[in-house]
């Protein structure tokens, strides 16, 4: 990735360009950008779906946001959020409360939304259930810790660090876990009176799923958020339970659906249930840099880049 000088951009009639103050980093930018993807954009490219920052210039048939509103970017049109200046179809932007910095509001887009359609879209939970977050000290998992936790589920989160699982205590998981323990998933048995949890939020299916499908309650569900390769599963273990197993991608979100998502996770950040964590802000033109972090084990949260 090279930083380079391109010309300013205009708005189309339903366009919005933001002067962007930080953009997110997901895992996914990284998948991308290998070619890796399903995802292959035409090159040069800039990456990135997530930002916040400052509406610059508005088209002519753009009425759900003005010049100078505060917004977190929600996708992109045609340039990534890795840059100065990004542009939006005017339902790509949403209000970023005062009370959420810049490197917060670059947090919420994947993060957020994708935790609240893994949840609630796919996996249908309910308040008084209980949700292993599997990897909740990342950019996901605290979104998913902090939603579940508002929405009245009792909320079990795992991380690889002690750091990260003092961020997963602290962000609103009654329980929590570390997945490098030899006898962890013992504990969501215990944990659980022996029943086992009713909803399991995945961030690494392939090295997971075999043994989530083990300690889930009658009725459970698995939502596949994440994986990385194949994994092998005993069938058995869904038939003994009626449990299910659903995947989940961002990309197959339909406009009415991510209308909904936001309204909630914009509902969220005002009434402060929703604090997106940032470990780390990065220089722009160190995107490097962070592609590589963002792949290291030791989650806390998102890094963010700073124009
Ligand atoms: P992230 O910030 O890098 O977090 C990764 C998480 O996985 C951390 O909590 C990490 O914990 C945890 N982890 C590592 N080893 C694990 C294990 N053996 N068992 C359980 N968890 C483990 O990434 P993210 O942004 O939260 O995304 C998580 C995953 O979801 C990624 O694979 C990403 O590509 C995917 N994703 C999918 C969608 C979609 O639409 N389906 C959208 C966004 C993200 P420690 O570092 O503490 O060990």
């Amino acid at each position: 990735m090279n930083l380079e000088e391109v010309p300013d951009l205009r708005p189309g009639p339903d366009e919005v360009v933001v002067r962007v103050k930080a953009a997110g980093v997901n895992p996914v930018d990284t998948y991308i950008r290998t070619g890796g993807y399903a995802v292959k954009p035409s090159l040069p490219y800039t990456p990135g779906a997530d930002g916040a920052g400052i509406v610059a210039a508005v088209g002519s048939g753009v009425s759900r946001v003005s010049e100078g509103a505060r917004v977190y970017v929600a996708g992109t049109v045609t340039t990534g959020t890795y840059a100065e200046q990004v542009l939006c179809k005017d339902w790509q932007v949403h209000p970023l409360p005062e009370r959420v910095s810049f490197a917060q509001g670059a947090a919420v887009n994947v993060p957020y939304a994708t935790a609240y359609r893994a949840l609630f879209n796919r996996a249908r939970a309910q308040p008084g259930e209980t949700l292993l977050v599997h990897g909740a000290s990342g950019g996901v998992g605290v979104a998913c810790v902090q939603i579940a936790h508002a929405a009245g589920l009792t909320v079990i989160g795992t991380a690889g660090t002690a750091r990260g699982l003092d961020l997963v205590a602290k962000e609103g998981a009654h329980h929590t876990l570390n997945h490098r323990a030899p006898d962890y998933l013992e504990q969501v048995r215990s944990l659980t009176g022996g029943r086992g949890v009713d909803l399991i939020a995945e961030m690494l299916a392939n090295v997971n799923l075999g043994k989530d499908l083990t300690v889930l309650a009658p009725g459970g569900r698995v939502v596949v958020i994440g994986s990385r390769g194949t994994v092998e599963i005993n069938p058995r273990d869904t038939m003994a339970r009626d449990a299910v197993i659903v995947g989940m991608t961002l990309l197959n979100a339909t406009p009415a659906e991510l209308a909904g998502i936001h309204a909630a996770l914009v509902a969220g950040l005002e009434n402060g249930t929703l604090r997106p964590v940032v470990r780390q802000e990065i220089p722009l033109a160190e995107a490097a840099r962070a592609h590589q972090l963002v792949m290291e084990p030791g989650a806390y949260g998102k890094i963010v880049l700073v124009p």
